[in-house]
């Protein structure tokens, strides 16, 4: 899926739920979130069960941990990976150019900085931290184009 449009589905999922929040969307699209324990490395991951989508989230990750994490397993859901995905694992936070993975925090980056005004934060560390990013996926954040030729 090309970078365009996995950017413009963020955007329509932002426009019509109405939020950016990973969580809340997930309710907006009936899209089921269960909580389990996944043990020590494993954070997230999408199944399908019986052709019903659904999110699964680890019981020991934080709320900040959670937010990202549905984002980027909401990216597996409207990007149609419909084959296994990997699930989103502690020693696999990285950034990745190819792939499902990297489509999903793509995805995951595009949603939740929808509509930012990057010249609202002094700077991009703030930016990312207020928007829940984490700073492994800094560099799925498309900065040139965010901020029309604003350079920080
Ligand atoms: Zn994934």
């Amino acid at each position: 899926m090309l970078r365009e449009c996995i950017k413009r589905k963020a955007h329509e999922v932002v426009y019509k739920t109405g939020t950016r929040d990973p969580i809340k969307i997930c309710e907006a699209k009936h899209i089921p979130v269960y909580y389990d324990d996944l043990g020590n490395q494993i954070m997230a991951y999408h199944a399908i069960i019986k052709r019903i989508p659904a999110i699964v989230l680890s019981t020991r990750n934080s709320e900040f941990e959670n937010t990202y994490s549905c984002g980027h397993e909401l990216g597996h859901h409207f990007c149609r990976h419909t084959g296994n995905t990997e699930c989103l694992n502690r020693s696999n936070l990285r950034f990745s150019t190819m792939g499902n993975e990297a489509e999903a925090n793509e995805f995951m980056v595009d949603l939740m900085l929808d509509g930012v005004n990057p010249r609202d934060y002094e700077t991009k560390r703030q930016l990312l931290q207020a928007c829940g990013i984490p700073t492994w996926a800094e560099r799925y954040a498309d900065w040139e184009r965010m901020t029309n030729g604003v350079v920080y």
